[in-house]
């Protein structure tokens, strides 16, 4: 068997196009979606990402914001900014580029983000909503990928969803977001006794680990739908977590890196911005 290669690229484009249509919508009624993002420091990868997000967000209509504050900026600084973004209308989704510089306190920073413009999803009292499955706004990696295995066509109820990796950005929320899809869901971590056969169980595995190719073909159960969230940089080359030549034989779908999940993680950051603002 050779697997369905899964066209993020194009399914995030899709979804774009879908959102251009909700924004000129919400434009006409006077309600523009805004995204506002604060960037910290000089990292190179932050400046990239920024830089990424705010292109996304021209192209589909949403007026977006960057704040470019120094290094040197004090924890009091942020904080009176995250405040006066929390009181601007215009302004309906926070984003707060991580990693920040490490003098200034992210828990507190995250905390202090309104949860209705959290556009992350990373505010605790978000994080609890999507336990309890009445999140308006979720982490947008795993948002995601969910979104990705739906627009494959694979049914999730029901399903054996193995997540790999527990972080609280991927791995805890996919977990959440497949039970509340009705999968039947396992979490392995680093200390998972045999991380290998639980994930050669899966129906769908989810692969959020930063280690590269380190799924292998027999982790997986022929048939089954791989989602390959990593990003490794190898020798100047990006590569998953999953070893696409091997694993490509024995699922029946898997997602390339880069080009799968990657493109998603930005559409759905435009998603919860225009759901923010229409729920005004
Ligand atoms: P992270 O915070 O470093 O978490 C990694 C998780 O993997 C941890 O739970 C760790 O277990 C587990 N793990 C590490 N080595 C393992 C092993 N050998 N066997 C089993 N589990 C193992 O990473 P993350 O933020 O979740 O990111 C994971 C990957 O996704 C990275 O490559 C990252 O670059 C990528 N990523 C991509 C996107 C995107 O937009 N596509 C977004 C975010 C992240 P412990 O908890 O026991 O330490």
């Amino acid at each position: 068997m050779t697997a369905k290669i899964i066209d993020g690229k194009a399914i995030a484009k899709e979804i774009r196009a879908e959102l251009a249509k909700q924004v000129a919508e919400l434009t006409a009624q006077g309600r523009t979606p805004g995204l506002t993002v604060v960037l910290v420091g000089d990292n190179p990868a932050s400046k990239v990402y920024v830089r990424s997000k705010q292109r996304a967000c021209e192209e589909i209509g949403i007026n977006s914001t960057v704040h470019r504050l120094p290094e040197e900026t004090t924890q009091a600084e942020l904080l009176a900014l995250i405040d006066q973004l929390n009181a601007d209308d215009t302004v309906h989704g926070i984003l707060v580029q991580l990693p920040l510089p490490g003098h200034l306190n992210e828990e507190e920073v995250i905390n202090a983000i309104s949860p209705a413009k959290d556009v992350d999803g990373f505010h605790p009292i978000n994080v609890g909503k999507l336990q309890i499955g009445t999140a308006s706004f979720v982490p947008c990696t795993p948002a995601g990928v969910v979104e990705l295995v739906k627009r494959t066509g694979v049914s999730i109820a029901g399903q054996h969803v193995v997540v790999l990796g527990r972080s609280n950005i991927v791995g805890k929320p996919a977990a959440a977001l497949f039970l509340k899809e009705n999968a039947t869901v396992t979490i392995c971590h680093s200390r998972t006794k045999n991380a290998a056969e639980e994930c050669s169980r899966a129906d769908i595995l989810i692969v959020a680990v930063g280690r590269p190719k380190l799924v292998k073909k027999d982790w997986v159960k022929p048939g089954a739908v791989v989602i390959d969230v990593g990003i490794n940089r190898v020798d100047g080359e990006i590569v998953g977590d999953v070893d696409f030549a091997e694993v490509q034989e024995v699922a029946s779908a898997i997602t390339p890196v880069p080009g799968g999940v990657g493109p998603m993680t930005i559409a759905m950051l435009l998603k919860a911005t225009v759901e923010a603002a229409a729920r005004g």
